[in-house]
């Protein structure tokens, strides 16, 4: 579907649960988040429905996120029946990684296309530190056994934290030496806990570049591309810019998201929501189609303005 700034919305994200097994201090507080009473989220059939008037609308892309969405009941099931709608032409992943281990193999088998694992420090105490309870091993473990399911390419998220991972940046782009990964590093948005942090924490993608200079830029694909791709001489792999803050993207954006509790959200960074829990599938692609139709041309967010948004990130889904 094409909105209303001509924009060709084909990229649905579907957050399926706001619970978390980590706590990352820039996305969800300390003591975590109440459980939700089952009524109040979106049950695994529902999110089939709108996933499959989505595919009648032209989305051809869904992402499943959360919170972490391994923690979901029934994902893998979840994940089988959406591999199965006829028209989707790709269903990928964000997680964590902490319990890939244990799922890869059964999320390839489901159907699922590929994953991106979200990890920001290399170093095990600055990991636990910032996710409040998490092992770096179990992440490690996890990329590994992903690409070994055939879950790629694996791609590998950062978020740039000035004062926290900002030494660690050759490393992670060196992860691209000899493995095919993706690494993406991604400017901390000033949305959820992290609206509160202090100005230094927030660095441009500049900042990679000016690390690691030899970096050399790989062609920019346009539509629907939020990252712009880079790769070391010899490197295998890829490395990311995604600067949703220091340079807007919301011209190329091609995404909807949905909440856990089945808010269809039009832009990440505006307070726009429309309820599809409970809604019978014809009123399902009337409220998509105004959704859609809805969408903000651009959002205001840079260094020097937050967010509107209520929702913390893990309510929203990455
Ligand atoms: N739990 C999964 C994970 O961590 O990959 C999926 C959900 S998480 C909300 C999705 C992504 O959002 C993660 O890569 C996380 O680092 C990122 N994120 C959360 N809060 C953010 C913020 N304020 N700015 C930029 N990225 C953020
Ligand atoms: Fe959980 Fe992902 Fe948020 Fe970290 S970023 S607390 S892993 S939802």
């Amino acid at each position: 579907m094409i909105d209303k700034c001509g924009r060709k919305i084909n990229y649905l994200r579907i957050s399926v649960t706001d619970l978390c097994n980590l706590r990352c201090a820039y996305c969800m507080p300390a003591d975590g988040v109440r459980k939700r009473e089952h009524r109040d989220i979106l049950r695994l059939e529902e999110i089939v429905n709108i996933v499959k008037v989505g595919v009648q609308l032209g989305i051809d892309k869904v992402r499943i996120t959360g919170g972490e969405p391994l923690v979901r009941n029934g994902i893998v099931q979840l994940v089988e029946n959406l591999a199965q709608i006829k028209g989707l032409k790709d269903l990928s992943m964000t997680t964590n990684g902490i319990l890939l281990n244990k799922y890869a193999l059964e999320l390839k088998k489901a159907g699922l296309d590929r994953v991106n694992i979200s990890l920001d420090s290399l170093d095990r105490a600055k990991y636990k530190k910032m996710t409040r309870c998490g092992e770096l091993d179990d992440v490690l473990e996890g990329i590994r056994i992903a690409g070994e399911a055939g879950l790629s390419p694996v791609k590998v998220n950062v978020v740039l934290i000035g004062g926290y991972n900002d030494d660690e940046i050759e490393d992670f782009v060196n992860l691209t030496l000899k493995s095919d990964i993706e690494v993406r590093f991604i400017e901390l948005m000033p949305l959820g806990e992290a609206k509160s942090w202090p100005m230094g924490s927030f660095i441009s993608k500049e900042t990679v570049l000016n690390k690691v200079p030899g970096l050399i830029p790989l062609p920019f694909k346009g539509h629907g591309t939020v990252a712009r791709m880079y790769k070391l001489p010899n490197g295998k792999g890829k490395v990311g810019l995604i600067s949703p803050v220091s340079s807007h993207f919301c011209n190329y954006c091609n995404r909807i998201r949905i909440t856990p509790d089945g808010k269809l959200k039009p832009c990440l960074h505006s307070d726009q929501e429309i309820d599809l829990k409970n809604a019978h599938p014809d009123e399902i692609k009337r409220l998509l189609y105004e959704g859609i139709k809805s969408k903000p041309n651009k959002h205001q967010l840079d260094t020097q303005h937050v967010s509107i948004v209520k929702r913390n990130m893990n309510e929203i889904g990455g």
